[in-house]
């Protein structure tokens, strides 16, 4: 099938969420894809964070086919070895007591929020349910995380939206003001997305933790997109130096498979018992081997290899005509451009080149084990394409 009938076929049957960019994207190789008529693009997209190893990598295909050759699902109501191996890997790497496996990321801070409620119910009683957030956050589509997404536009058509839901400015000032004696948890993403690339000062991170264990209030870290490796550390959280209570991720856990984790650090440990909360496919089991096998990799040496990428292209980025401040944190970068961001990533991609946008600005995601001359033509095209 031709890439003019997929589109034909996309637009007449699925429901137009999406405002698609003009590719089909077909194969590849780590982080080079090809589309269905062999055009060659250099990917600084990953799926959105999520190929972690890019496309292709044969030791997380070998894990995942091994899997596969055993058996694709079991459900919740027997044990897996995967689910089990992959828990155990997460709470050693991290010091989180227990996991929850979702899909997603959305489901995946769903049950961050169920538990923080939880959480302060077993304690308190009833009445002391208020979430903060951050304006300008990205939690995701469902109705509770659409709620706990601090941007307005978000928060239109599908009224009402959840009830205890408030928005802060991303400073420990913001945070302690919109807190109140109702408040059980504030949950915010380390560096914001969705919302432009945007990392949060450590001073003020420290400053949120220290009033939140002061007040019993959760602190719970929205890791889908920073987690596993994405930053340069584990997980995000490390570089900034603190203690979360949940830390939710997805995106690149499983290396391009649906899922996501819910970690409970100790004051959490316990709140979740039987029956309390649920997933048919959640913790898959196909879907937990292919995460052992990213996990496994993500040490120390790959890790810091992420740290040196970063400065390099941080480096580069900078010095390009046009560009008025590079963001972020390891492999997730946001360029503040002159030009329109959407018309600069259609142009790279044009070009051979995936870039992601995120707000007015561009927003790279490239997978953490890109090579440097992969690096250098997509940083080539780039320097092309706003430049001029
Ligand atoms: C992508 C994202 C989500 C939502 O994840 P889905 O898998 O699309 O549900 C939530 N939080 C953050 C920070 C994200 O980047």
């Amino acid at each position: 099938m031709s890439f003019t009938e997929t589109k034909k076929l996309d637009e007449k049957y699925i429901a137009g969420t999406y405002k698609r960019f003009e590719t089909e994207i077909f194969e590849g190789q780590g982080a080079t894809l090809y589309s269905e008529d062999g055009k060659k693009y250099i990917d600084f997209g990953s799926g959105i964070a999520v190929n972690s190893f890019g496309v292709n990598d044969q030791i997380w295909k070998d894990a995942v086919i091994a899997q596969l050759n055993k058996v694709q699902h079991a459900s919740n109501l027997y044990y897996t070895r995967p689910q089990a191996e992959l828990a155990k890997l997460l709470c050693e790497r991290t010091g989180a007591k227990k996991v929850f496996f979702s899909n997603s990321g959305a489901e995946a801070n769903e049950c961050a929020i169920k538990a923080a409620r939880k959480y302060s119910f077993d304690k308190y009683g009833e009445g002391r349910y208020e979430i903060v957030t951050l304006k300008n956050s990205f939690h995701g589509r469902t109705m509770a995380t659409l709620t706990a997404t601090g941007q307005d536009a978000m928060h239109k058509y599908f009224m009402p939206f959840l009830d205890g839901f408030f928005y802060a400015e991303p400073t420990y000032e913001g945070v302690r003001k919109v807190c109140s004696k109702k408040t059980c948890a504030v949950m915010l993403e380390l560096v914001q997305g969705e919302g432009g690339v945007r990392p949060l000062e450590i001073e003020q991170v420290k400053e949120i933790e220290l009033f939140c264990k002061k007040n019993d209030i959760l602190l719970i870290i929205d890791e889908v997109q920073t987690g596993n490796g994405r930053t340069g550390k584990l997980y995000a959280f490390e570089y900034y130096g603190i203690q979360p209570d949940i830390v939710s991720t997805a995106k690149g856990l499983a290396g391009g498979l649906p899922l996501g984790a819910t970690m409970l650090f100790e004051k959490c440990e316990k709140v979740l018992g039987a029956g309390d909360h649920g997933s048919t496919f959640g913790g898959n089991p196909v879907a937990c081997a292919g995460a052992i096998s990213i996990l496994k990799r993500l040490d120390k040496e790959l890790l810091l290899e992420v740290q040196g990428k970063s400065a390099y292209m941080f480096t580069h980025l900078g010095r390009i005509k046009n560009v008025i401040k590079v963001t972020g944190l390891g492999l997730m970068l946001g360029l503040e451009i002159t030009k329109n961001a959407r018309e600069v990533a259609e142009e790279c991609l044009r070009r051979g080149l995936i870039v992601l946008t995120a707000k007015d600005k561009i927003r790279l995601l490239p997978p953490l084990t890109i090579k440097k001359d992969e690096i250098d033509t997509g940083l080539k095209i780039l320097n092309e394409v706003i430049s001029e």
